[in-house]
């Protein structure tokens, strides 16, 4: 099925205890499209400055990402960002936001992308995600991803979006904080009666946890060593996760099995992801090594099938 993501097309600036890097490729939409490009075609939309270069083009070009609904703003500024990580990498501190030509981005979408049956609404401001769910009503299958700010500045706006969308892909806090609920089973429960089909929650190194009226299943995550710059993390999750439920057809959903290998997969995309800064690890993502991982997160979940009595 045909996939298009809207969602920050960045530069970032990242400082861990490890080191610290200046304006990588970066942004919600470039990390979903580089992992959902390993399972389907996958169109970007979105607005970049004259700064986006040759460079970053080829960055989505060489894994086949369809970039002709990137609209480039003369005059314009990319959408920048910069983070700070402590030992702690499940949270983080932003320490510059710069919408750019986001600020004035006003979405007119090509009608290949309105035809999409597939949309992911990655992380930016929640208007523009409803005006593009608008534009897209052919979807049959949405999702959603957002953040602490805007559930802080902008939360009707984000609850409007919320109830249109079938999945949510949020960090377990900002189900908690969006929710205003503490208890993060009674949060995702509340948020599926707004609407969405399933509620997936992310917790960083934690792993992942899907909610939906008649299910709950837990991935742990992968056990890296080394983990260099989370940044991107939960966009790549999205990506491994609606990538590969769109390979699999329009009822793939529906399916309890095709859930939990997109949730195996999500899980696998954002275990390479961290493992360098910014775009380095996916960019350079073999097919053969996703594979191989998960069949190793087969076997590392794998419980016998009865109790011992
Ligand atoms: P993640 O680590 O998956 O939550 O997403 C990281 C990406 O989100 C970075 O590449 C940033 O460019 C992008 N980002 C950070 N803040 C915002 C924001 N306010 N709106 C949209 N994208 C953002």
């Amino acid at each position: 099925m045909s996939l298009v993501v809207i969602g920050s097309i960045a530069f970032d600036s990242v400082r861990t205890p490890f080191g610290e890097r200046e304006r990588m490729l970066g942004g919600s939409a470039v990390h979903f499209s580089l992992a959902a490009s390993f399972f389907t075609e996958v169109r970007v939309v979105g607005p970049v400055g004259d700064d986006f270069g040759d460079a970053e083009y080829a960055v989505l070009h060489e894994r086949g990402v369809d970039t002709s609904d990137i609209e480039r703003v003369p005059g314009g500024r990319t959408f920048f960002w910069a983070g700070e990580y402590g030992y702690d990498f499940n949270t983080r501190d932003t320490l510059d936001t710069q919408l750019g030509v986001f600020g004035e981005f006003d979405p007119k979408l090509s009608e290949e992308s309105r035809a999409a049956e597939m949309l992911f609404l990655g992380n930016i401001q929640p208007d523009l995600q409803y005006e593009v769910r608008r534009q897209c009503d052919r979807a049959r299958l949405t999702g959603l991803d957002s953040m602490n700010l805007w559930i802080e500045t902008t939360r009707e706006s984000l609850l409007r979006v919320v109830g249109d969308v079938d999945l949510l892909f949020l960090n377990d806090i900002e189900v908690r904080e969006l929710m205003e609920e503490p208890n993060l089973v009674r949060a995702a429960r509340a948020m599926l009666e707004l609407g969405p089909r399933a509620v997936v929650a992310k917790q960083g190194e934690y792993g992942a946890s899907l909610y939906a009226a008649d299910r709950f299943f837990s991935m742990p995550a992968y056990p890296l060593e080394t983990v260099r710059d989370p940044t991107g993390a939960g966009d790549s999750f999205a990506g491994g996760f609606m990538g590969y439920l769109a390979s699999r057809g329009p009822d793939a959903s529906e399916d309890d099995a095709e859930l939990r290998r997109a949730m195996t997969y999500g899980s696998v995309l954002a275990s390479f992801n961290v493992e360098e800064f910014g775009t380095d690890r996916v960019r350079r993502l073999e097919r053969d090594e996703i594979d191989a991982r998960y069949e190793e997160f087969r076997a590392m979940t794998e419980i016998s099938s009865a109790p011992m009595r």
